[in-house]
């Protein structure tokens, strides 16, 4: 089959095209005809050596799949040939006491498609057949590939992790990201105000097409003060934080009492210094989140499926084209997401 594999780390590394030898569903596995894979942040992580994972290169990445089913492995009968799915990309040992609770995103031996296993950058991938979700008939392959990552990850920091109410004010960072994109259409639908950031003005329109109420230039020095004023000095309930670095920081300038920022990652910055006094005299939170349930991906394609959240695609590119993807992304030349297609 033809396949990316990223053969060493770097900014940029190096991702080869060619042909590569057919991955074998082994039993409870099932082989998956790749339509679509989005393209994340976490793959520029990877690609450029930044995640805290041990590399075993040479890697195909993405880990944000839709595909249709090819065959199954030994001992696999709850899909059929043809089957339309997304693949869930933090994989779970189904076993240990967190997956036991249905908490697969901290789960004991989880690991990362198109990291620590072979992902979707690809015209085939063999995955567990517990990491597929059912793709809903009228929902396309690109726009699972847009959305099974990004905003199930943002379901997981709202619903699950921040557990968001009606009425509440809602801050989105970067609105125009995936993350950011889905987290506006998911606070909106569970009844929150929300206030979104955006650095441009295209970036910002993005954020105001998809429900924001309120949007924010994050390009001013003092939009922590900017959003502080949208609520009357009062500040937000939930910010949802995936940079880092000092816009962690002044997130804490935007929050309520009470409130609570909910953080997926860390591109400008690990190490943020913290000022304990304000945190626990206002009876702040700031708490972390990583992946997704599987009830996080069944609702966002349900959703999908529904109209009630839309992905938010810049380009769909040729997997032959999946260098010229990753620079896009890098370089920030895109509105929405970016999608490969084998
Ligand atoms: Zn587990």
């Amino acid at each position: 089959m033809k396949a990316v594999q990223l053969i060493s780390q770097g900014v940029p590394g190096v991702l080869k095209y060619h042909d590569v030898p057919d991955p074998i569903a082994a039993p409870g596995e099932v082989l998956v005809r790749v339509k679509a894979c989005g393209l994340n942040r976490l793959d520029l992580w990877f690609e450029e050596g930044g995640l805290p994972v041990p590399p075993q290169l040479p890697r195909i990445p993405g880990g944000e799949i839709s595909g249709e089913v090819l065959s199954l492995g030994a001992g696999v009968s709850e899909w059929k040939p043809g089957d339309r799915v997304a693949i869930q990309s933090n994989l779970f040992c189904g076993q240990c006491e967190f997956c036991l609770r249905g908490e697969e995103s901290i789960c004991l031996k989880g690991q990362l498609l198109g990291v620590q296993r072979d992902g979707g950058f690809a015209e085939l991938i063999a995955v567990p057949a517990s990491a597929l979700v059912k793709l809903p008939d009228n929902v396309a392959f690109e726009t699972a590939a847009a959305l099974t990552l990004a905003s199930s990850t943002a379901m997981h920091m709202l619903a699950n992790r921040a557990k968001v109410r009606q009425g509440d004010w809602v801050l989105v960072i970067g609105g125009n990201s995936g993350v950011g994109a889905g987290a506006i259409q998911i606070a909106k639908e569970l009844g929150a105000y929300v206030i979104s950031t955006g650095s441009t003005e295209a970036k910002r329109t993005v954020a105001t097409s998809l429900g924001a109420h309120h949007v924010v230039d994050s390009s001013q020095s003092n939009w922590p003060e900017l959003v502080r004023n949208i609520t009357q000095k009062r500040g937000v309930d939930i910010i949802v934080e995936h940079v880092g670095g000092e816009v962690l920081q002044k997130c804490f300038t935007c929050l309520a009492r009470g409130g609570t920022i909910v953080t997926c990652g860390a591109t400008a910055g690990r190490d943020v210094a913290l000022n304990l006094w304000p945190l626990f005299v206002k009876e702040q939170k700031l708490i972390g989140s990583y992946g997704r349930n599987r009830a996080d991906i069944s609702t966002v394609l349900e959703w999908a499926a529904n109209g009630k959240i839309k992905a938010v695609i810049d380009k769909i590119f040729p997997l032959a084209e999946t260098r010229e993807a990753y620079n896009a992304l890098r370089e920030r030349r895109v509105l929405g997401k970016v999608v490969i297609r084998p």
